[in-house]
């Protein structure tokens, strides 16, 4: 059987088993959403915001991409925020990237992946490689490295997402927390709280960064 007829068995089972142990669980959701979080998460297959947070339709309003990169050009990023901010009000917007993320391993490429789109998408990475080159050239190449830059990108896009005027100027300020999956026992650690005041945030976000001039520490500066 092939696997979306697989899928489409699973979905009649699911819903099956859903009414059975909670008749009135479609009525709720047929009525309308009212989740307080919304996720910004990578599209990785390994990541589903739900299952790794135990949670239910309707709890979590989900936009997901390679990388899981906020972008305040792209419309569909916006929208989301848009809808998430203005409309649904949530109180909290969590950014939650994960370890051995492909997406970050290959802005530490020095070469272009051959998709054009991805080597679009995954410029602002290759920046923030370069902006923190040093400290992540004092790691061993490969997963340290990677993992590392996973965990700036994830602070990153959290300032960037408090800063941008949508969720700042709100009505009602979300939360905006960071947050990072590990593969290797489906652990959360929280990088950032949702209080940009609390202590070590601050450190670990808008530190001193030492940045290299020499291209040949960060050869793939040469591409930005
Ligand atoms: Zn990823």
């Amino acid at each position: 059987m092939n696997k979306p007829k697989r899928m489409l068995l699973e979905n009649i089972a699911w819903a099956a088993e859903t009414a059975e142990s909670d008749p009135a669980f479609f009525g709720r959701l047929a009525q309308g959403q009212s989740p307080t979080v919304l996720w910004i998460g990578c599209s990785d297959s390994r990541v589903p915001a739900e299952t790794i947070t135990n949670s239910n339709p309707g709890n979590l309003f989900v936009h997901r991409n390679i990388a899981n990169l906020f972008c305040a050009e792209d419309d569909n990023m916006m929208s989301v925020l848009e809808y998430a901010v203005c409309v649904l009000k949530v109180e909290d917007v969590i950014v939650c990237g994960h370890y051995g993320c492909g997406g970050v391993q290959a802005s530490l490429s020095p070469t272009c992946t051959g998709l054009p789109h991805v080597d679009r998408r995954i410029g602002p990475l290759r920046s923030l490689a370069h902006a923190h080159c040093v400290e992540l050239n004092a790691l061993p190449a490969g997963e340290e490295r990677i993992n590392r830059l996973a965990e700036l990108s994830v602070l990153e896009q959290v300032r960037a997402l408090r800063r941008v005027p949508l969720v700042r100027d709100a009505e009602r300020v979300p939360r905006v927390h960071g947050w990072i999956f590990g593969l290797r026992n489906g652990r959360i650690k929280v990088l950032s709280s949702g209080d940009p005041r609390e202590a070590g945030e601050a450190a670990a976000s808008t530190g001193h960064v030492a940045t290299c001039a020499e291209s040949e520490c960060c050869p793939e500066a040469a591409s930005l």
